[in-house]
Order: structure tokens, then sequence, then C-alpha cells
């Protein structure tokens, strides 16, 4: 199965996205982290992705296809995927159509998170991640310990990404609307499931879960 988990940043794809992992046992490919694997390793590539980034600008599409090729053909994708933050633009979704028509493969569904933008800026500006690990804090429904420690890794590394300030969720949800939200007509309405993506987590799970036929 091949799923497009949909929505602005702070919708709670990711999260999301990790939890769908276990339950449908396909592996959730996020560009976004990706990229940052990238940066931190020190590559040449990574250092290209860093002055976008940290704008909150989108990478070019052909960069980001080049990954993407390079991650579709990993074994563990083999039986589909959890796709979190990708396709961005319509070439992007174009591009995915065609690598997965390559080997037998489409979008069976998509399930876009929607969200309105003061509930993004809410999200994301508390949000706290582990460098180390990747775990996700929130400063006021999951405070990261007191000690600093992450609990997931035991790592001491819990910071602020330098794209969650105020200033950038803004820009970053502008470009969503502008670029992003309108590829939705690509997939058509017999693939779309609008879920709503404000509530507790196990709520938003049980909505994506029903439209996925996987209740
Ligand atoms: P995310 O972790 O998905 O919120 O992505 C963080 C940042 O990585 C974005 O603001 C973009 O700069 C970049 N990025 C991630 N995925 C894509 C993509 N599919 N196309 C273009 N840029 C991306």
């Amino acid at each position: 199965m091949d799923v497009i988990l949909f929505g602005p940043a702070g919708a709670g794809k990711g999260t999301q996205a990790k939890f769908l992992v276990d339950l449908l046992g396909i592996p959730q490919i996020s560009t976004g982290d990706m990229m940052r694997a990238e940066r931190a390793s020190g590559s040449e590539l990574g250092a290209r992705f860093e002055g976008f980034m940290s704008k909150g600008n989108l990478v070019p599409d052909e960069l980001v296809l080049e990954l993407m090729e390079k991650r579709l053909t990993q074994a563990d994708a083999k039986g589909g995927a959890i796709f979190d933050g990708y396709p961005r633009t319509l070439a992007q979704a174009e591009a995915l159509d065609a690598l997965l028509a390559k080997i037998g493969r489409k979008i069976d569904r998509v399930v876009a998170l929607d969200i309105e933008l003061p509930d993004v800026v809410e999200r994301i500006t508390g949000r706290r991640v582990c460098l180390d690990c990747g775990q996700t804090y929130h400063v006021r429904y999951s405070p990261p310990p007191e000690s600093g420690v992450c609990v997931s890794c035991e790592g001491t590394r819990i910071v602020q990404r330098a794209d969650d300030s105020e200033q950038v969720v803004r820009h970053r949800y502008s470009d969503y609307k502008e670029k992003t939200a309108p590829i939705l007509e690509h997939y058509g309405q017999h693939v779309v499931s609008h879920v709503d993506g404000c509530g507790e987590f196990g709520e938003v799970t049980g909505r994506i879960q029903a439209a996925l036929g996987a209740a």
C-alpha cells in the first residue's frame, strides 16, 4: 500500500506516520528527515539543502527527486510506503507517479490532515526535538524532561529546530497553501480523504485508520 500523509508542517504527519509504520508494516519516507540526516552527515548534498531549509523554503525539485529515487529502491519499501512531507509540488507528485508506475504501483490513498494557521503556529513554535533520535516534544503538551535527557535515547541535545520559529512557520504555511495544497486536485476526490488534524493524538489516529479502512 502506498499512502501519502498530506498537510502543512505542524499537522502531525511525522508523529502519525511513526504509528502507521507499525500498523501497516511499511516504512515512513520523510524527505525532511532524510534531508536533516544528510545535513548532519556533513555531505556536500546536505550543505546544499541547508540554505533552503533554514529559511523555510522548499528545496528544488531535482534535488528532492534524486533522494526519492534512491530511497524507493531500498528493500524495505518494496511493499509500499507512507510518504510524509512528499510530494510538496505538482512536479514532485508527477515524478512520484512515474517512479511508482515503473514498479507497478500507484498512490492508493492520500490522507489530508486539515489544520488552520493558528493551531500550526501553536504546535510548531512549542515543538522541541531530540537531535540524536528525532523524538519530538511540545513545551506545553509533552514537555521535555527537566533533566534535559531524552526519554527515547538518553541523548542530551533537545532543541528547537531553526525552522520552527514563528516567522518561518508562517512562511512555510503560506508556501504550503500556494504550492502544495493545490496538488490534492491532481489525486482527485476518490483517492483523497480529508481528516480533522486537531485534537488528541489518539483521536486523529482513529480518524486516519478509518480513512485507510484499517480501523
Ligand atoms: P519537514 O520536516 O517535512 O517539515 O521539512 C523541513 C524542510 O525540509 C522544509 O521546510 C523544506 O525546506 C525541506 N523539505 C522537506 N521535504 C521537502 C520536499 N518534498 N520538497 C521540498 N523541500 C522539502
